[in-house]
């Protein structure tokens, strides 16, 4: 099942996207894709309507808001794939580096993204984005921990690399700048994932690829992180994780490709759709 929020931003409704491209709009039904949403149970409510898809149009002409809204957190896992660790010159983790991302940075996945006022090192990372179903609190087990999880999402981390290693103390700094955190454009249930550890991910800046990647050599796989996190945290319904990013990243090119005002970045997953945003100056 596919989930996407249409309309403009603060006012999105929910569909069901269906397997021939149509939409239902599901929003008098379930209200919102939020944390409520997860934790009464509202993915089963959904598969209902999905199977008489009474109602369905096709695709209007609206714009795409982030597949899920307002999440109490994003959680991220930072150095999770081996060759990224290498570019950006730091040390093999031997447990998940976590930090953490102002849930306020979700956007949609086409909307422009603001390059931060007094930035010189914006930078991409494009990566498989968790969406947590349930309360998780001390899982034993990966099947506990898959079992926890709603769905699968592209999201974009944005990075501002001078914020985040050179003004001082943690990353939040250059993770959290306004509109940096694009994600969707769906939200992919996680029945209709075969494999969250084969997932291959891209990212092209201006049309030249930058990023290419497969979810396959991730140090910490996708069981793993959420188990790991829920020994520090409790996870709650709607949630948000994103897992990584594989190399290619600016930071670990010769030249220093920082984005800049005009520049376009596409980025997707195979199964989970894509992204396109252009960069503008924060206003
Ligand atoms: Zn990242």
């Amino acid at each position: 099942m596919r989930l996407i929020r249409l309309g403009r931003q603060g006012a999105e409704r929910p569909h069901l996207l269906l397997d021939d491209g149509r939409v239902l709009d599901v929003g008098d039904r379930i209200g919102d894709i939020d944390p409520a949403f997860f934790a009464r149970g509202g993915l089963d409510q959904l598969r209902g309507l999905e199977r008489s898809a009474t109602g369905a149009v096709p695709m209007p002409d609206l714009r795409m808001g982030s597949p899920v809204a307002r999440p109490g957190k994003i959680a991220c896992v930072g150095l999770n794939y081996a060759e990224h660790v290498a570019e950006s010159g730091a040390e093999m983790p031997t447990e998940p580096v976590v930090f953490f991302k102002a849930s306020n940075t979700l956007v949609g996945p086409n909307d422009d993204v603001h390059i931060p006022r007094g930035s010189t090192k914006t930078d991409w990372e494009v990566e498989l984005a968790v969406v947590i179903g349930r309360s998780c609190r001390y899982l034993e087990t990966d099947a506990e921990a898959l079992a926890s999880i709603a769905g699968y999402m592209v999201s974009h981390d944005v990075s501002e690399r001078e914020f985040q290693l050179e003004r001082g103390g943690q990353w939040v700094k250059g993770k959290s700048c306004e509109t940096f955190n694009p994600a969707g454009p769906w939200l992919v249930t996680a029945d209709a994932v075969a494999d969250p550890g084969d997932l291959d991910l891209w990212l092209d800046v201006n049309g030249r690829r930058r990023q290419t990647g497969s979810t396959r050599t991730m140090i910490f796989g996708v069981a793993e992180i959420v188990r790991y996190l829920s020994q520090f945290m409790v996870l709650d319904p709607g949630d948000i994780i994103n897992t990584g990013t594989p190399p290619g990243v600016a930071l670990g090119q010769p030249d220093k490709p920082y984005l800049r005002p005009g520049d376009v970045v596409e980025l997707g997953i195979g199964g989970l759709g894509s992204q396109r945003q252009r960069f503008v100056a924060a206003p």
